[in-house]
């Protein structure tokens, strides 16, 4: 059976200057004349239609129908390309680190590699555009898949299933992204979860979320290989998940503690290993 790993896009696979945003903010204003309608609504993690909602009742101070969220999205998709160049064109638009030589990695070791982003699908590869990330992706599950993350995401394994020729085992999906949301989605599909504190999302947000892995990028890929199960754990365990292998602590499955690789390296840093023995 093989894996499966699900990549947000904004914050995660990029940071793109706010491009989303700023194109958001144009087509409401076009539409509506509303100025900034963005500044209000907190868009990090959300599929576009649940911004695009958002939006719309901001500047209309009412429910949107799906009509209007249709409308804003054909406004949104003609007005993003510009600001993604622009974005680029001022050096606002940024990869994360290491990224490129981990999803060739992946690649190289069979995993299915996929997009779960809350962007439309047209959306997403404008973005993704500068990036020159656009083909490592197989297939994705995309904001116009449903209205929640986890519609999405469903819609990503759905493709990949059809692509292998075979059902995907939850336990062989995982999730990464930026934010809560994606982590609580992943976790709500029963997937494994990690998380970039390079993206969005305030480290103490991501940390109470609770991933499975948490690391700053992808510059370091040892972390990310052990918690795909790719690479033998350094304790010699056997298992999907990676568990932090530099500390005294003996392995710890996440979901059950609701402790992750951060609080334990915090407990470290603050000479509190007695302490963290004891909650083990
Ligand atoms: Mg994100």
């Amino acid at each position: 059976m093989p894996k499966l790993a699900l990549f947000d896009l904004d914050g995660t696979l990029v940071r793109a200057g706010g491009c989303g945003r700023l194109a958001l903010n144009a087509a409401v204003k076009k539409l509506y004349g509303r100025d900034n309608v963005c500044a209000g609504i907190s868009l990090e993690g959300c599929t576009d239609k649940q911004n695009f909602s958002s939006a719309y009742t901001v500047a209309r101070g009412r429910k949107a129908s799906a009509r209007d969220i249709a409308l804003i999205s054909k406004t949104y998709l003609s007005l993003l390309p510009a600001e993604v160049e622009k974005a680029a064109r001022e050096k606002r638009y940024f990869k994360l680190p290491g990224i490129d030589r981990f999803l060739a990695e992946l690649k190289k070791r069979g995993v299915m590699v996929a997009l779960g982003t809350g962007n439309l699908k047209g959306g997403a590869y404008l973005k993704l555009g500068p990036s020159g990330l656009a083909g490592h992706f197989e297939c994705g599950g995309f904001g116009c898949d449903g209205f929640t993350r986890l519609e999405m995401l469903k819609a990503a394994v759905r493709r990949a299933e059809k692509l292998a020729g075979t059902k995907i085992a939850p336990a062989q999906i995982y999730v990464i992204g930026d934010t809560p949301k994606d982590v609580s989605a992943g976790k709500e599909g029963g997937y494994h979860t990690a998380a970039v504190t390079d993206g969005f999302a305030p480290r103490e947000a991501l940390l109470n979320a609770a991933p499975e892995l948490l690391e700053k990028d992808f510059s370091d890929m040892r972390p990310w290989l052990v918690w795909l199960g790719l690479e033998r754990d350094p304790k010699g365990v056997k298992r999907a998940s990676y568990i932090f292998p530099d500390c005294g602590i003996e392995h710890v499955q996440f979901g059950r503690t609701g402790m992750d690789t951060e609080q334990l390296r915090l407990m470290k840093k603050k000479r509190n290993a007695k302490l963290a023995k004891k909650v083990f």
